[in-house]
């Protein structure tokens, strides 16, 4: 291969890379990705996925990033083909704290009536949000991608030298992976377990405000299943699902609703959140082709990622 083959090169095949492949590809450009490991094995695949900017900064473009997001997912969500459906549900919280700066930006955002709260919760906030179900999203994607000449190879690399022979434009969404192929000593793992649950017939979200505590609660109903949470565990590193991590999930979500006792458990889902001080959208130079990074995205790349691709690719 040299490099006139293609006009880009993505490297990766999660939410971020795939988002970004679809704009450059449908921006006209001769797109190819390579990835480690194709969609179904990614941090995204593994995500919840609901719409809201959790452990992410720089809060002024991440807000601009997430109103972009917001904005393409529910167009999206007209489409059920995509796996993105707007859900109303409530995020509450057992001490008296304030609602998400964010909430202006979602439908129907209000302030919970205390009888609408659990009991021992202090307050709340209703609100109607895209939620994304993973593994069909990752799915329509990857045929958007197709369908706009874009094509995926599993390839890993170990340096992004490898991948500048291939396209003048590289842009690197290896999300943790960057931390060894930068290499990046400032991105670190939050890992995440989720239990999904066949759906005793929930049809709204809920979610607690748990502040920096590793073990969230959170349910979202995907249709059939319900996807139970959670964790946000700094530093660990362990891809396989805990069953004592998984058995805590399910109690702290049967506390708030009782239909979820003795539900069937139908998949564990655990992954990464690429985490960093900031999300890192950056340009440089690397023998002569442009290397453009999009990774860091923490607990928030579902929530970014037409922003950030929309950055990358708009100068194109
Ligand atoms: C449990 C959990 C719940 C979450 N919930 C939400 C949510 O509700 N909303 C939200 O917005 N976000 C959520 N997130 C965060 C979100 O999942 C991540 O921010 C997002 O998936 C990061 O996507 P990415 O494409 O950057 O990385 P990844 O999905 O990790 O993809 C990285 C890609 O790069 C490839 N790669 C890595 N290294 C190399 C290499 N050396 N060579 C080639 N390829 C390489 C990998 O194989 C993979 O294809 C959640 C995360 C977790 C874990």
């Amino acid at each position: 291969m040299t490099r006139t083959d293609f006009d880009a090169l993505v490297i990766g095949a999660g939410v971020s890379g795939l988002t970004t492949a679809v704009c450059l590809a449908e921006a006209g450009l001769r797109v190819k990705i390579w990835a480690a490991e194709p969609p179904e094995r990614t941090t995204s695949y593994a995500a919840g996925a609901m719409w809201g900017p959790y452990l992410v900064e720089p809060v002024d473009r991440v807000r601009v990033w997430s109103a972009q997001t917001l904005d393409v997912l529910r167009q999206l969500a007209t489409d059920p083909a995509t796996g993105v459906r707007l859900v109303s549900g409530i995020e509450a919280s057992r001490k008296p704290v304030e609602p998400p700066e964010w909430g202006d930006q979602l439908d129907g955002f209000r302030m919970c009536e205390p009888s609408e709260l659990p009991d021992s919760f202090a307050t709340g906030w209703r609100y109607r949000a895209p939620l994304v179900d993973m593994p069909v999203y990752l799915g329509y994607l990857r045929g958007r991608l197709k369908a706009a000449g874009g094509m995926i190879d599993i390839r890993r690399i170990d340096a992004l030298g490898e991948a500048v022979q291939v396209a003048p434009l590289i842009v690197n969404c290896s999300g943790m992976g960057a931390r060894d192929l930068v290499p990046d000593p400032n991105l670190t793992p939050i890992r995440g377990q989720l239990v999904v649950v066949e759906n005793p017939g929930i049809t709204e979200f809920f979610s607690e405000d748990t502040g920096l505590s590793p073990d969230l609660l959170h349910f979202y109903p995907q249709g059939e299943t319900l996807v139970l949470g959670g964790t946000a565990q700094p530093g660990e590193c362990s891809q396989e699902p805990d069953s004592g991590t998984a058995a805590a999930i399910l109690a702290r979500c049967a506390e708030i609703e009782p239909r979820l006792r003795n539900v069937q458990v139908v998949e564990h889902r655990v992954g990464l959140r690429p985490t960093r001080p900031n999300v890192r959208i950056e340009e440089e130079q690397l023998d002569g082709a442009r290397v453009i990074h999009n990774y860091g995205h923490s607990g928030a790349g579902v929530t970014l990622s037409w922003g950030c691709a929309f950055e990358i690719s708009r100068p194109i």
